[in-house]
């Protein structure tokens, strides 16, 4: 019979697959092997996010729908942002989850295993899966101090601590010596990396960028008010980062981002993303946008649109509000109905991918790095500098006649030519 073995489900944020792994280090350390497939697993573990309506609902529908395969003896374990904000609930209107535990929970869940597997099956030696794909995502800190009043994520993770710098240049170091190529930070507030601990994000990027090793440096989510004159010059000075810019801006008016519980308005937002261009002429900018906040009119609207038409970001993500209970939001009046939400999202949307595809068609031509994720028939799926992994598309290399993938090229770096563009990805061919 063989051994018992665990499938991690991971929905949400990056942050959470950084959770996720972090989970399957502890397990493997106690002998537990990981897979991929539900059928090879006798625990389905699955993290949960709780940020959004969206979410929540895409998380209740993964734990259905693996609960509906539970045959013998599998065990359902829930863990994660919505298990701390329902954990009862699930647990009453599921009863085919076994266990259920919140956030920072590991040692508990790593308990279970103990007490339910004997010692014979935890000690087993065993392989784990190690993703092939050339980036890793290194949680910088967890929790957030900032109020913004539709959040439900500090009262899931708690006020904001960063990690100890010494930790995370270690966990880079692992990451670069078993051959990632892009070291993507994350954290609930990047920019407030530090701030608890007398140190700085500009730090830790740079003592990350003295390691040694072939490697870009991504950062994601960057708090607009908190990006100053330092980091704007450790992003344009240290050649490992890429000159990506990840603000989630989430509205352009200020009477709307005061009701948000943030700061500044579209002048200040447009200020920040020239000084930025004018410091770093190719830098690329993504953002996030919340529309239909409780009290947000057509007139907001439309200034949020022109906001977008004037900033030209290379990628934008749009969400409609959520209405979460236990948010100062939710007590608010005036909420916007979700046909007009609905609405809104896709006239942004439109509007941003006009933007962004005569953006790309100016790739046409150039030359650029391209870090290389897969392999397909005739193709490789590469990235540029402008795309994060999972959310900005990719470049599609053409490969001709003797063009030859070895091991070298996938999960390394290589120039390609752009040759095509559409809205969201690129065509290439690799330079001579
Ligand atoms: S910065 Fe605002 S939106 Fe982001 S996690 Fe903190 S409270 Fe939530």
């Amino acid at each position: 019979m063989s051994a018992p073995a665990a499938l991690i489900v991971t929905l949400g944020c990056p942050k959470n697959k950084v959770d996720s792994e972090n989970l399957e280090n502890l397990l493997h350390k106690q002998g537990i092997q990981t897979v991929s497939s539900v059928k090879d697993a006798s625990f389905v573990i699955i993290n949960t996010c709780g940020f959004i309506e969206s979410a929540k609902q895409e998380s209740i529908n993964e734990i259905l729908s693996l609960t509906a395969e539970k045959a013998g003896n599998k065990k359902i374990l829930v863990f994660g942002c919505l298990a701390e904000r329902y954990k009862d609930e699930l647990m009453a209107e599921i009863p085919e989850i076994d266990a259920i535990w919140g956030v920072g929970k590991d040692e508990e869940i790593v308990r279970y295993f103990k007490e339910t597997l004997t010692k014979e099956q935890l000690t087993a030696e065993k392989p784990r899966n190690i993703s092939r794909l050339p980036y890793a995502y290194l949680k910088a800190a967890e929790g957030c101090n900032r109020k913004c009043s539709f959040c439900v994520i500090p009262s899931i993770r708690g006020g904001f601590r960063s990690f100890p710098i010494e930790e995370i240049v270690q966990k880079a170091k692992v990451q670069i010596e078993a051959g990632k190529r892009e070291l993507i930070f994350v954290a609930q507030d990047l920019t407030s990396y530090g701030a608890d601990t007398g140190s700085s994000l500009s730090d830790l990027i740079r003592k990350v960028a003295a390691l040694s090793g072939d490697f870009w440096i991504r950062l994601l989510y960057l708090y607009p008010a908190s990006i100053n004159d330092e980091l704007i010059a450790c992003v344009r000075d240290e050649e490992k980062v890429l000159k990506y810019f990840d603000i989630p801006f989430q509205h352009s008016e200020g009477r709307i981002l005061k009701a948000m519980g943030r700061s500044g308005d579209s002048g200040q937002h447009l200020k920040l993303i020239g000084k930025i261009r004018s410091e770093i002429p190719d830098a690329v900018f993504r953002t996030t946008f919340i529309v239909g906040h409780p009290g947000e009119t057509h007139r907001d609207f439309s200034a949020l649109m022109s906001f977008v038409n004037e900033a030209q970001f290379c990628h934008v993500g749009v969400f409609s509000y959520s209405d979460e209970e236990g948010t100062r939001s939710f007590n608010m009046a005036k909420k916007v109905s979700e046909k007009t939400m609905k609405k809104r999202i896709d006239d942004i949307m439109m509007l941003q991918a006009k933007i962004s595809y005569e953006k790309n068609l100016k790739l046409i031509g150039g030359t650029y790095p391209a870090l290389i994720d897969e392999a397909g028939e005739g193709i490789l799926i590469g990235r540029l500098q402008r795309h994060a992994p999972e959310i900005d598309g990719n470049v599609i290399i053409e490969l001709h006649g003797d063009e030859k993938v070895d091991t070298d090229t996938l999960s390394n770096f290589i120039n390609v030519t752009i040759i095509d563009a559409s809205e969201y990805d690129l065509t290439g061919k690799i330079h001579d």
